[in-house]
């Protein structure tokens, strides 16, 4: 018979899709960087200043296609279309001009926002955990490996139930990839499997059950998800 090294099972790893490839790439931690683009600092009364980090468990990430149910304890449920960045190589203060180097690839993403909870938390100067770390906040289309080239530009755009609510392009981001990888690797070892949001673009607002949500940025694969019923309370 064979040793049991845990009390129960460990959970398997969270992991996301990889264009063109059958291997999944396993998620380690996800940072998320706050304002990172003037048009939405403004809609958010706020000034632009140094990178605002923050996290999500993860296992909060969700697949293409999959449904994510209304989250309890918000009655103001947001999107946010933002590009990810996945890491493929460990770093600590890493500079700028080498931050590509540790980049494996790239994907759509949504920092899914209950947008009441974050603002009670900045009324009060509490963390942001239950406005952004909650289960199933964080879904992630395929990552197109950095080998098909990097993305400091391109078309950046979000769809409710098919009408455009957010359009920006990535180069308009206040802190570009090089520099979020400088700052937050001074901050934290990276280590592979590390994903960040690079921020979202103006038009944040608010989504109820049914609707449809797409989302891309030029050349990756586009963002599918749709708004289920609120889960019913455990019995
Ligand atoms: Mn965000």
């Amino acid at each position: 018979m064979a040793m049991s090294r845990f009390v129960f099972p460990p959970a398997d790893s969270p992991s996301l899709a990889i264009t063109g490839s059958a291997e999944r790439f396993p998620v380690h931690r996800i940072y998320c960087v706050g304002l990172n683009y003037s048009d939405h600092i403004r809609e958010m009364g706020s000034d632009p200043g140094p990178p605002v980090f923050f996290m999500k468990p993860a296992d909060a990430v969700v697949a293409n296609g999959v449904a994510v149910a209304y989250p309890p304890a918000t009655a103001n449920f947001h999107y946010e279309i933002e590009l990810v960045v996945a890491i493929g190589r460990a770093g600590r203060d890493i500079a700028a001009a080498r931050a590509l180097e540790h980049v494996f690839g790239y994907a759509a993403g949504n920092d899914l926002t209950r947008r009441d909870l974050q603002a009670a938390a900045k009324a009060r100067g509490q963390p942001w955990d239950i406005a952004k770390g909650f289960d199933c906040s964080a879904p992630v289309a395929a990552l197109r490996p950095a080998s098909a080239g990097h993305l400091a530009s391109g078309r950046i755009w979000l769809k409710v139930n098919g009408e455009l609510r957010q359009e920006s392009d990535v180069s308009r981001m206040l802190w570009d990839v090089p520099h979020i990888i400088a700052a937050l690797s001074g901050l934290y070892g990276l280590m592979p499997g590390d994903l960040i949001f690079t921020g979202t673009p103006s038009g944040v607002g608010a989504l109820q059950p049914g609707d449809v949500l797409e989302g891309g940025i030029d050349g990756l694969e586009v963002l599918r998800t749709t708004i289920a019923p609120r889960a019913a309370a455990a019995g």
